[in-house]
């Protein structure tokens, strides 16, 4: 997948940091014009995160070979645009209704999107998506569990699009802890043109400290490795990232109250009258078509409860999206609901 990736890139020097060029072990480092006094953080960060990803590896199970991590699964998405996409001549598919950084980071470096919009169901239209590609279209953008609908993309619709797409398929896995479907870190080995991301930001409750995860072949790594900064994961976030995954009790036990505490709400809401729809999730969250979308909308921050609006994106009318919170706060999500079954003039 080299021969994919912009000439510039192909052909790049990377930066050859000084924490990077001298490998071996020494007592004195006076290479890279650090304050020599120790306060914990005086010293540049391991540009590689080996720590960080040995631990990946005891836990996921994939090598540190096949990992790449940035500062957040932002990082990321942004760097795959900058490897593969020549601004104003490349584009990328996506798949809307979904996440919104696609666009975002494509807008940011001049990088047209193409836009196929999934199902009534929720699922790629495989058919659509091949017509709609041509060979500047360097990536597909899958989110599965997708955020904002929360189901997962059937795992065959997947792999089709992998065997087919010429490009990069990058499947976003932001919430596949919360799912029962397997992640599609498995087709790493087998494709050469795919790319899975996951995140410390949502399952793992650490959101604040900005670290997400690409995996794919060494090849692709590489490019990544090229084409980031230097330093991109700071100190802090390395071991804040290595303290939080010594908590594997606590993460599995987090994980599975969340999900209760989404199946809890699954059942309830569509007592409401004036819920339409609880659309089926595999994620944190729940999309939810409701009556008059905006009152119950502005009705909720006036009880100080913020939710997502999502009534005007496509396939998505009508919706609002509640993140699944502490069981209290869903409690008191539901009294604020049914305040308002008794309170709303339908029209
Ligand atoms: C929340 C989310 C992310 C996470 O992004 P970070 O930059 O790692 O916090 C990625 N993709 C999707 C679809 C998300 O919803």
């Amino acid at each position: 997948m080299i021969q994919l990736a912009r000439k510039n890139i192909q052909s790049l020097k990377p930066y050859s940091s000084a924490r990077h060029e001298f490998e071996g072990k020494a007592d004195i480092f006076l290479d890279a014009n650090e304050n020599p006094f120790n306060n914990g953080m005086n010293r540049y960060p391991d540009p590689f995160q080996e720590k960080v990803k040995a631990r990946i590896e005891e836990v996921k199970g994939i090598s540190p070979k096949n990992t790449f991590l940035g500062n957040g699964s932002d990082e990321a998405i942004d760097l795959l645009l900058r490897i593969y996409c020549e601004p104003g001549q490349d584009h990328i598919i996506t798949l809307p209704p979904t996440y919104g950084m696609y666009q975002v980071s494509a807008d940011i470096n001049n990088v047209a999107v193409k836009k196929v919009n999934l199902t009534k169901d929720f699922q790629p239209d495989t058919k659509a998506i091949l017509k709609a590609a041509t060979s500047r279209s360097k990536i597909l953008f899958i989110c599965s569990p997708n955020n904002p609908t929360g189901n997962c993309i059937k795992r065959e619709l997947i792999e089709a699009l992998i065997q087919q797409f010429k490009g990069i398929v990058v499947i976003d896995e932001a919430y596949i802890d919360f799912a029962s479907d397997e992640s599609a870190t498995a087709f790493i080995g087998k494709y050469p043109n795919v790319v899975v991301l996951q995140t410390f930001s949502k399952a793992w409750a650490m959101a604040g400290i900005r670290l997400g995860m690409a995996f794919a072949s060494e090849e692709i790594i590489g490019l990544f490795n090229k084409v980031k900064p230097p330093y991109n994961v700071n100190t802090i976030t390395q071991k804040a990232a290595l303290v939080g995954m010594r908590g594997i009790d606590d993460f599995k036990k987090n994980l599975t109250k969340i999900i209760e505490e989404r199946k809890q709400l699954e059942e309830l809401l569509p007592e409401f009258s004036y819920v339409q729809k609880v659309y089926p999730s595999d994620a944190n969250f729940l999309l939810v078509k409701v009556d008059q979308p905006n009152e119950l909308y502005d009705f909720l921050v006036r009880k100080k409860i913020v939710v997502r609006n999502r009534s005007t994106v496509t396939l998505c009318e009508g919706c609002l999206r509640f993140t699944i919170g502490k069981p209290k706060e869903n409690q008191l999500l539901l009294k604020a609901l049914k305040k308002w079954a008794k309170k709303r003039i339908p029209n």
